[in-house]
């Protein structure tokens, strides 16, 4: 099997990260590396990567098969048409641009040349979303009719580039892209309408987290959000059936499933002491009147990004993370950052049905 030949542009946290995910996988290997930064050219070096002088070096070489863009977000659309152009297959970390209509260039970048395009949408794979993924599906908790899906921090936004609206920066371009692409493959059904708040606390010209309401057609509602300065933090998912509630804390955790036990005739919940007063509302249902679950099954991803990747451009495989599914969160991130400035509730008829690209 001929491995292809990747040159990653970009060798910071995340090129480096890529380096290491690409040797792991047999059809893949990195060729050279690129960064504008001598310090980070000087890395790759140490690290044991041929280091091209310059973008152009990359693109013109033809045992370049593919290149993966792995810089702040400003640059994506232009070094991926570039490297598209050349005729590379192209890797595009996300976002994958800063909007809409950026996208649909590069889309038509890649159309023309017939190269695959794909986008490093990784947290498809994360163990805590394919639990949740199982667990909605299979109706564990009945049928979903709530989600909360949340990351936060108290260590404000990191690094340099992504405080600066410039560049890309900012949570809903960050850590947003990755909730909501989770959330709408999740859900699997148009968007009706978005609700959203961005945070600007850190005095950054870029929002520091959000929160957003997103309600589909299919009746589900799903909360998503992320902060940085969240010193006491909520549960990683909170979902809510109509059977029982789930939560799963944090990353690496199992899901604790709380459901309704149809046992007959068990004692209704009495009246308890809640603060300054008395509440049955609020008491806690009996032991016998509930069934207490850990739920650890994930739903199964037949192919990590690399493999999925390699088989698209070698045998014409079907991607994992499609272009359209792209689009529509970037849609949707347009529509929040609207939202937000109108204080308005966005109704989404233009971007519901698939979108066509
Ligand atoms: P970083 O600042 O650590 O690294 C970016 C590197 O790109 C720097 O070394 C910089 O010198 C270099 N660079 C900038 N412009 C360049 C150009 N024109 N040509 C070549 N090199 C250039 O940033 P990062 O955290 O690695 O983020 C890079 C990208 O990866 C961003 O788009 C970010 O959103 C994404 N990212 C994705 C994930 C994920 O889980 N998928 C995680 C982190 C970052």
């Amino acid at each position: 099997m001929t491995k292809l030949q990747v040159a990653i542009v970009g060798y910071g946290g995340m090129g480096s990260f890529h380096a290491k995910l690409i040797e792991e996988n047999p059809n893949v290997t990195v060729c050279g590396t690129f960064d504008i930064l001598d310090t980070r050219q000087k890395v790759a070096q140490i690290d044991g990567y041929r280091v091209f002088e310059s973008l152009e070096d990359i693109l013109f070489d033809n045992e370049v098969d593919v290149v993966l863009v792995a810089t702040p977000n400003d640059s994506h659309k232009d070094l991926s048409i570039k490297a598209l152009q050349s005729g590379k297959h192209v890797i595009c970390e996300k976002p994958v641009t800063l909007n809409t209509s950026e996208y649909s260039e590069v889309l038509e970048a890649a159309k023309k040349v017939n190269r695959v395009f794909m986008v490093h949408q990784n947290r498809r794979w994360d163990e805590d979303f394919l639990m949740i993924k199982k667990l909605y599906t299979d109706r564990k908790v009945g049928d979903v009719f709530q989600i909360e899906s949340r990351v936060q921090g108290a260590n404000g936004i990191p690094g340099d580039w992504r405080h600066m609206k410039e560049f890309g920066g900012g949570m809903l371009l960050d850590w947003g892209v990755h909730l909501l692409d989770q959330i709408l493959t999740l859900v699997n059904s148009p968007l009706k309408s978005v609700a959203a708040d961005l945070s600007y606390v850190l005095g950054n010209g870029v929002d520091d987290g959000f929160m957003s309401h997103l309600t589909f057609e299919n009746g589900v509602k799903a909360i998503v959000e992320v902060g940085t300065t969240n010193f006491v933090k909520l549960p990683r998912w909170y979902v809510r059936g109509t059977d029982g509630s789930a939560v799963i804390h944090d990353w690496g955790e199992k899901a604790q499933l709380v459901k309704r036990s149809n046992v007959q005739g068990v004692e209704k919940p009495k009246p308890i002491q809640a603060g300054a007063g008395l509440t049955k509302t609020m008491a806690p249902p009996s032991e016998l009147a509930i069934i207490k679950e850990t739920f650890n099954e994930t739903e199964t991803m037949e192919d990590s990004f690399y493999t999925n990747f390699y088989k698209v451009v070698t045998e014409q495989a079907i991607p994992i993370v499609k272009n359209e599914e792209v689009f529509r969160v970037m849609k949707v991130i347009e529509a929040i950052f609207e939202a937000a400035e109108t204080e308005s509730i966005i109704h989404l008829d233009k971007y519901s049905k698939a979108v066509s690209i």
